[in-house]
């Protein structure tokens, strides 16, 4: 079953990241500023194995840092920072974080064993579907890559309503590039919006990622368990993984092991956090680790 190790270990991560408290308005003048000086900082949310819970990797998640209102979450500036032409630049500024915290992080557990993690570990990051007719942007990125020592095969790009493409064959296009680049790319918030069924089957997706909408109602809607299931049998059938987000509760997460769901990923499994928190989980699992394996030693 799910390896609840995991589940304690960031269990408390929770104030490292968003406060629920009410962001007055915030404008596209903060948000030009904001990104020009760099306030915007990146949180880590794990990702899981969904049968033997041994992490696979972790998602970049943007945050404003505003000098008076806090933190504010994505959902009240990605929208924004798409309409202003600012998005490429926030994508390049998660990138220049998020790229040497997970060298590290790869780097710090090189050095232990027997933790509970996947071989081959993955970083993924949120991409506008609109700054896929930005070629130069992908280059730059490709470069970051390298100059961080990290391959684009270690690199998953999540992409929300794909539907919204202003040049679907030019997207398409561009898709095809990454992936030959070696950039694994996935449909995120499946089963939402403008996501459809052609999309998956047209474009050259590693990964689908069905909405929080779904898994958070699946213990109480019969039509959301229905949903899953058939987005993951339709992934399956594809060749593609299944990567649930939004799992707050066990029962859920038991849901999704019957059938079959490759990945999770939700509050219950570990919450967005600063990358600090998850070197330290590394240092501390490994000390406990050797720990148990030296009383084992003792006692045999
Ligand atoms: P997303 O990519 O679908 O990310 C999942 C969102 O669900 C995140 O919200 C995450 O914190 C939240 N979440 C994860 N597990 C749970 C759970 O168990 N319960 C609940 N209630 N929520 C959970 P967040 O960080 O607020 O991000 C919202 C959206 O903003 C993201 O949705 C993504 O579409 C967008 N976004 C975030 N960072 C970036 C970025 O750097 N670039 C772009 N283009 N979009 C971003
Ligand atoms: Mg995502
Ligand atoms: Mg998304
Ligand atoms: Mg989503």
């Amino acid at each position: 079953l799910v390896n609840i190790d995991f589940k304690a270990a960031f269990r408390n991560t929770r104030s490292a990241d968003l406060q629920p408290r009410a962001v007055r308005s915030v404008n596209e003048d903060d948000l030009r500023t904001a990104i020009h000086q760099g306030n915007i900082s990146v949180v880590y949310q794990p990702k899981i194995e969904c049968h033997g819970g041994k992490l696979t990797g972790f998602e970049a998640l943007a945050r404003w840092e505003h000098p008076e209102k806090g933190l504010i979450p994505p959902d009240l500036f990605i929208g924004m920072a798409e309409a202003q032409g600012l998005i490429d630049s926030l994508t390049i500024l998660v990138f220049e974080q998020a790229l040497p915290w997970f060298n590290q992080f790869l780097q710090q557990i090189a050095g232990y064993h027997n933790l509970p993690t996947s071989n081959d570990l993955h970083l993924s990051v949120n991409i506008s579907a609109r700054s896929l007719l930005n070629a130069e942007l992908f280059e730059h990125i490709h470069e970051l890559c390298s100059n961080n020592g990290l391959d684009s095969h270690q690199i998953m790009l999540e992409l929300t309503e794909t539907g919204a493409m202003d040049d679907p064959v030019a997207s398409l296009d561009m898709l095809t590039r990454l992936r030959m680049r070696g950039f694994h790319l996935s449909i995120d918030d499946f089963g939402t919006g403008f996501s459809s069924m052609v999309q998956l089957v047209r474009m050259p997706f590693s990964e689908v990622k069905i909405d929080k909408s779904f898994v958070m109602t699946a213990h109480t809607s019969r039509e959301s368990r229905l949903v899953i299931k058939a987005i993951i049998e339709l992934a399956h059938s594809l060749g593609l993984q299944a990567t649930a987000e939004g799992i707050e509760d066990m029962q859920t997460l038991q849901f999704l092991q019957e059938l079959n769901c490759d990945h999770a990923q939700g509050y219950m499994l570990g919450r967005p956090a600063q990358g600090d928190t998850f070197i330290d989980w590394l240092q501390q699992r490994h000390q406990e680790i050797e720990k148990q394996r030296l009383q084992a030693l003792k006692g045999s």
